[in-house]
């Protein structure tokens, strides 16, 4: 079997008008992270070919904030015909928020294979996590990608305190959109966030994953935030439940596990690394 390893370079953090209960970007929070209006591009190229070396398939260009205006657009363009011109073998996600069709056929244009938006959680509990925009508009962002051409990484984040009917109301949306990747985070706390949650245990986790892969069977499923704290040393079983994909390295805020151990750990169990999509 072939896993896909996708890599994340938070190219533009903190300082997010937006209020998700869950995110240490949000201005709304007191945060020790580091904070920056864009990255320099060089930087990002080194972080791609560090993503090429660590047999990544996938890099993510992420911003933090609610959308994408003029600059960002440009910006986030720049920095893809960047690493496309200097790693062209890696599949650039984009990940910036809400987007219109225009937008996201200029990301297209400029290299970008698949947007990246999730929905995060089911539309009835989406209000209890963020109050300054709306569940429709992420979905609504989704369908734009879609329009625009482009491949769809759509998913959420569990163990916010939804419930099991919220767990299935999440899948059902993301049925409907039927994503090419599907992102699962689990949510760990931070004494700064006001969202207060108990971890979810491994065995949930890992139930979570076959859920997903069951409603998705078309979808490649793939772990990111919260694996290494929420699953432990069980971190590997998540490819028996269901996953053929995980971010490797840092995520956006927070350390990762180190991509060498996962490497190491994928080969012993007789997996391949993924150098195409299809
Ligand atoms: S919009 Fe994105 S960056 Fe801003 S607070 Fe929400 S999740 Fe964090």
């Amino acid at each position: 079997m072939q896993i896909m390893l996708c890599a994340i370079s938070n190219i533009a953090s903190g300082n997010c008008s937006e209020d998700c209960k869950y995110c240490t970007q949000s201005a709304y929070v007191k945060t020790d992270i580091q904070k920056y209006r864009r990255k320099e591009i060089s930087q990002i190229i080194l972080e791609a070919k560090i993503a090429k070396k660590n047999e990544a398939l996938g890099f993510c260009l992420v911003t933090a904030g609610l959308g994408l205006d003029d600059e960002k657009l440009e910006y986030v363009c720049e920095a893809a015909m960047a690493v496309k011109k200097e790693v062209p073998d890696l599949l650039l996600i984009a990940c910036n928020g809400m987007a219109s069709v225009e937008q996201l056929k200029e990301l297209k244009k400029a290299g970008i294979f698949s947007y990246n938006h999730n929905l995060e959680t089911s539309k009835e509990f989406f209000p209890q996590i963020c109050t300054t925009h709306t569940w429709e508009s992420r979905f609504q962002t989704n369908l734009n990608a879609k329009e625009a051409g482009l491949m769809l990484c759509c998913g959420g984040i569990y163990g916010m305190g939804e419930s099991f009917e919220d767990r299935i109301s999440l899948r059902k949306s993301l049925q409907e959109l039927q994503p090419f990747s599907s992102p699962i985070n689990f949510f760990i706390a931070n004494d700064n966030l006001n969202l207060k949650a108990p971890k979810l245990d491994a065995d949930e986790a890992l139930k979570i994953i076959s859920d997903t892969k069951e409603a998705l069977p078309q979808t490649v499923i793939m772990v990111a935030g919260g694996r290494e704290i929420v699953l432990g040393e069980r971190q590997y079983e998540i490819f028996k439940a269901g996953a053929s994909a995980i971010v490797i390295g840092d995520y956006l805020t927070t350390k990762g596990e180190e991509p060498s151990r996962d490497i190491v750990e994928l080969k012993k169990m007789g997996f391949t690394f993924a150098s195409q999509c299809h």
